[in-house]
C-alpha cells in the first residue's frame, strides 16, 4: 500500500527554486524571459496542488515520485511560458481570397511603403521641420502635394482611418447645423461605425430624404432649409442597392448647391486612384472624378483599393481643408510618422499608373491573371502532394476570390485554389490546427474542405505553406 492520502503527497512536489535548476527549464530561460518562466512554473505548482487535493488527479502510486512531479511540471509550464512567450500580433499567410481583409490587416504594403517605414523607425527623420528654412513644417506636407497632384483637388489632410477622417469633416463643416443624407446611403461599414452614430457624434443632424431605394436631387432640394450646412453623398462601397432604384449623383449635388451655396462632399469609402475596370472589375468611381465633378470635401481610406497604410485622406476645397486643419479634433486623430512614411511611397507609385498594377500588392492580386493562378494551383497542388502523401488528398479547383474591406461588394474575382481534404483528422481540426502554426495559415471552408486560394498567397509563401501542412499532417496522422 502506498500512502494515498492527498495532502501527504503534495510533499513530493519539488519547489520552486528545484524546478528552475531542472536542465530543461534552465535552457529555456535563454529563450524567454525569465519572470515569464518563473510565473509558468508558479502557476503550475499551484494547478498541481489544487488538482491533487480535490481530486481532479486521481491518486496513483506514482505520484509518491519527484521525478514523476518534476517532469510533469517541466512539461507544463514549458507550454505555458512558450504560449506566453510568443507575439500576439503574429504573421499569416492569407489563403482565403479575400484581398482586403479587414481581420487580417487589409492592404499589404508595396516594398517602398514597407522601406520607408523602415527608414523612419530606424533613426530620426523631418517629421515636423522643414529642412529648407530649419523652421517648424507641417507633418502632412510630404502627402500634401501628392494628393493634390494626383487626385487634382486644392488641398488635403490625412488622419487616422476614414471614419475619424468623416467625423472631423462633418464636425468642422455641421456641427450644430444640418446635414442631408439619402435613406439608401445610412451605411453601417461593420465594427459599429454607422453614419448616423458618426453624424450625432459630430455633433450634427441627420436629415433622411428619399427612400431606400430612390433618391431625386428634388428630394434634396426640399429638404434645404436656413439649418442645412452640407449636403453629403455616401458611397455605398459595401453594398449595392439593385433593380428600381435612382441614386443622386455628386455631380447632381454639386449642381444643386451652385444655387444653395451650400458645400458637398462625398464620403468615398474605398476611394481608388485608378480605373479598375481595364482589368474587368466593376467600374467604381476614381477619387479623381469625385473631385473633377466640383464636391467640395472627399473622404477615403488609405488601406483599402489605394493599398496603402491605415489612414483617412480628406482631400477638396483649401477654404474646408483649411478650417479642418484648425479644428482641435485634428490633432486627437492625426497621423503617426510610419503611416505619413507609408502614405508618401504608396501615393509615389500611382505617379506612373501603369507600374502601380505591379508594385502595389493590392493592385497586383485584383488584377491577377487567371491562367497564372490557375498554374500556381497546378504546382502548388503537386507539391503539396508530394509532402503529404497519403495524408491528404489535394486538388486544384477554380473558385471566387473577394475584393472585401466593404469594396466592391458584387464583385467575384474568378481564381484558382488548392482543395485539401486531410485523413485522419476533420477539415475544421486541420484549419484550427494551420491557425496555430507559425505563420498561421487561414484558408476557407468550403463543402466540407479546406480551399486555398492563390490570390492572396504572396510570391515565396507557397513554400512555407507546403513545409507547414506537411509537418502538420505528419504529426497528426
Ligand atoms: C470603410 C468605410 C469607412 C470607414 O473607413 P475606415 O478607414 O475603415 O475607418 C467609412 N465610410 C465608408 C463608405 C467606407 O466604405
Amino acid at each position: 500500500m502506498f500512502d494515498n492520502n492527498p495532502n501527504s503527497l503534495l510533499r513530493h512536489i519539488p519547489p520552486v527554486d528545484e524546478v528552475l535548476n531542472n536542465s530543461v527549464i534552465a535552457s529555456l530561460t535563454k529563450s524567454a524571459p525569465r519572470p515569464i518562466v518563473l510565473q509558468a512554473i508558479r502557476d503550475t505548482i499551484t494547478q498541481l496542488r489544487e488538482e491533487l487535493t480535490t481530486g481532479r488527479l486521481p491518486v496513483q502510486p506514482e505520484l509518491q515520485s519527484r521525478d514523476f512531479f518534476m517532469s510533469l511540471i517541466v512539461q507544463r509550464a514549458l507550454d505555458q511560458a512558450r504560449s506566453q512567450n510568443r507575439p500576439k500580433l503574429r504573421q499569416v499567410i492569407n489563403a482565403s481570397g479575400v484581398v482586403l481583409h479587414t481581420n487580417l490587416g487589409r492592404a499589404v504594403l508595396a516594398e517602398s511603403a514597407r522601406q520607408a517605414i523602415n527608414n523612419a523607425a530606424s533613426g530620426y527623420s523631418n517629421l515636423e521641420m522643414d529642412l529648407s528654412t530649419g523652421k517648424r513644417g507641417s507633418r502632412y506636407a510630404p502627402v500634401e502635394q501628392l494628393l493634390a497632384q494626383l487626385t487634382g483637388a486644392e488641398a488635403a489632410l490625412v488622419v487616422n482611418n476614414n471614419a475619424a477622417a468623416v467625423l472631423l469633416a462633418l464636425s468642422t463643416l455641421a456641427n450644430g447645423r444640418e446635414v442631408i443624407v439619402s435613406r439608401g446611403q445610412l451605411v453601417e461599414i461593420g465594427g459599429s461605425f454607422r453614419i448616423p452614430d458618426v453624424m450625432a457624434q459630430s455633433g450634427s443632424r441627420l436629415v433622411e430624404v428619399g427612400t431606400t431605394n430612390k433618391t431625386y436631387p428634388t428630394d434634396y432640394q426640399r429638404a434645404i432649409t436656413p439649418e442645412t450646412a452640407l449636403l453629403l453623398h455616401v458611397h455605398t462601397s459595401n453594398y449595392r442597392i439593385v433593380g428600381f432604384t435612382r441614386e443622386t449623383t455628386t455631380a447632381e449635388l454639386v449642381d444643386l448647391s451652385r444655387t444653395s451655396k451650400l458645400p458637398v462632399m462625398s464620403d468615398l469609402g474605398s476611394g481608388s486612384l485608378i480605373d479598375l475596370s481595364v482589368y474587368g472589375l466593376p467600374a467604381e468611381p476614381t477619387v479623381q472624378q469625385v473631385v473633377k465633378d466640383g464636391t467640395d470635401v472627399v473622404t477615403f481610406s488609405g488601406d483599402k483599393l489605394l493599398g496603402g497604410p491605415q489612414a483617412g485622406i480628406i482631400v477638396g476645397k483649401k477654404d474646408y481643408i483649411d478650417r479642418m486643419k484648425k479644428n482641435p479634433l485634428t490633432r486627437a486623430v492625426r497621423i503617426d510618422k510610419f503611416t505619413v512614411a507609408a502614405l508618401e511611397a504608396t501615393l509615389r507609385e500611382y505617379i506612373d499608373s501603369k507600374t502601380a498594377w505591379q508594385r502595389i500588392p493590392t493592385l497586383g492580386m485584383l488584377s491577377a491573371d487567371i491562367n497564372i493562378l490557375k498554374l500556381r494551383a497546378d504546382s502548388l497542388t503537386e507539391k503539396l502532394t508530394a509532402a503529404a502523401g497519403d495524408r491528404a488528398l489535394c486538388t486544384p479547383i477554380q473558385t471566387f476570390s473577394a475584393v472585401g474591406g466593404g469594396a466592391l461588394p458584387t464583385a467575384g474575382l474568378p481564381s484558382w485554389g488548392v482543395e485539401v481534404v486531410p485523413r485522419g483528422m476533420t477539415v475544421l481540426e486541420l484549419a484550427g490546427r494551420l491557425r496555430e502554426e507559425q505563420p498561421a495559415i487561414i484558408g476557407r471552408l468550403q463543402d466540407e474542405k479546406l480551399l486555398l486560394d492563390l490570390r492572396t498567397i504572396l510570391p515565396g509563401e507557397e513554400s512555407v505553406l507546403v513545409k507547414v501542412l506537411a509537418g502538420l499532417l505528419k504529426g497528426g496522422a
